[in-house]
């Protein structure tokens, strides 16, 4: 049976503004995101079986029906009955390199590899738009994670429009290991904290959506002006999770202190990025960052803006597939 390698970049947040509720309970969102180098490599096979198999040697990783990954299986598999009838099961090997619960839509970018690797294992021959149209049954970000590259993201994060790539920025990721923060949990703080200010008529919220498009920081993205561009970082979750969790908070200010174009919280955190013109620029910083806050727990990641979402890495029967028959 054909197998596929798939690589899944994390995800960034450049602007996530959070501008109000919507009926289905989510909240409507004005993001600009950003993929990166760091991401996890997916191994697929059809095992022609009745069975959705997963396999990661990472303990935070769930292997049951839970695992994003699962449910993308499964959407598939209702979604186009009878071609998965043909193939059976799958067995999927994640390779974790993505941190957990950080921020960075680590389970996102699986279950888009998934839908992608899907597509191609059973020819269903779908195309972006109709995979990202699947996604949003799966989550917000997943749609995202299929293209990747930078684009705004509207709506709950499912409204995709792509920018031009950003290619010489370098990003150091920063988390505390013993650290995690529930996305929702960070968004229900938010509502309860600032949902006085939430935008409720139609015509401005598309007002405020539209506003994005021209904004200054989509300006800067497009002349790769990434002095700006790190000036114009912008999360409203850092008004709820910050407080909370200072030393996220004092790891974004050790960043700053040493003249990075821009240093924020991911997503929901707790990951910390901070944007370096150079390569260089940005292992000196993370030695000094790392020597200054002397913290075991504290891990360091040096990557690079990345242009795609999720690739193919190889396709075929990978020695691996076959170990774990
Ligand atoms: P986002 O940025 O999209 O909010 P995140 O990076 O904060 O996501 P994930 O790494 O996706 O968070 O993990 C959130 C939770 O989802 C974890 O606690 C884990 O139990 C669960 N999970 C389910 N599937 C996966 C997966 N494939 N990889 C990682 N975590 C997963």
């Amino acid at each position: 049976m054909q197998s596929y390698s798939l690589f899944a970049p994390a995800k960034i947040n450049l602007h996530l503004e959070v501008i109000g509720d919507r009926p289905d309970g989510y909240h409507e969102l004005v993001m600009i995101m950003q993929s990166v180098d760091l991401g996890d490599t997916l191994h697929l096979r059809a095992n022609g079986t009745d069975q959705i198999r997963i396999f990661c040697e990472n303990p935070q990783v769930p292997l049951d029906k839970t695992n994003l990954v699962y449910k993308a299986v499964r959407l598939m598999q209702k979604k186009y009955s009878k071609v998965s009838n043909n193939f059976g099961g799958l067995d999927i090997t994640i390779e974790k390199n993505i941190p957990v619960a950080a921020g960075l839509a680590g389970g996102s970018s699986n279950a888009a590899a998934v839908l992608v690797g899907i597509n191609l294992i059973w020819s269903l021959g779908l195309t972006q738009p109709e995979l990202r149209d699947l996604s949003a049954f799966l989550g917000s970000d997943v749609a995202f994670c299929i293209s990747g590259g930078t684009a705004i993201a509207t709506g709950r994060g499912e409204k995709i429009t792509p920018l031009p790539d950003l290619k010489d920025i370098w990003v150091i990721l920063a988390k505390y290991n013993n650290l995690s923060v529930s996305t929702p949990r960070a968004y229900k703080s938010y509502r309860e904290q600032f949902n006085h200010l939430y935008v409720t008529d139609l015509e401005d919220i598309n007002e405020r959506t539209d506003h994005i498009h021209s904004g200054d920081l989509v300006r800067a993205i497009s002349e790769e002006n990434a002095d700006k561009i790190g000036h114009l970082l912008m999360n409203d979750l850092e008004k709820v999770v910050l407080p909370q969790y200072p030393v996220v908070s004092n790891l974004i200010d050790a960043f700053k202190a040493h003249n990075v174009l821009g240093a924020m919280m991911s997503g929901s955190g707790p990951t910390v990025f901070a944007l370096c013109k150079t390569q260089k620029q940005a292992q000196m910083v993370t030695t000094n960052v790392k020597k200054e806050i002397n913290d075991a727990n504290l891990d360091f990641w040096v990557t690079k803006m990345c242009p795609h979402g999720i690739t193919v890495e190889s396709k075929g029967q990978s020695s691996k597939d076959k170990g774990q028959r």
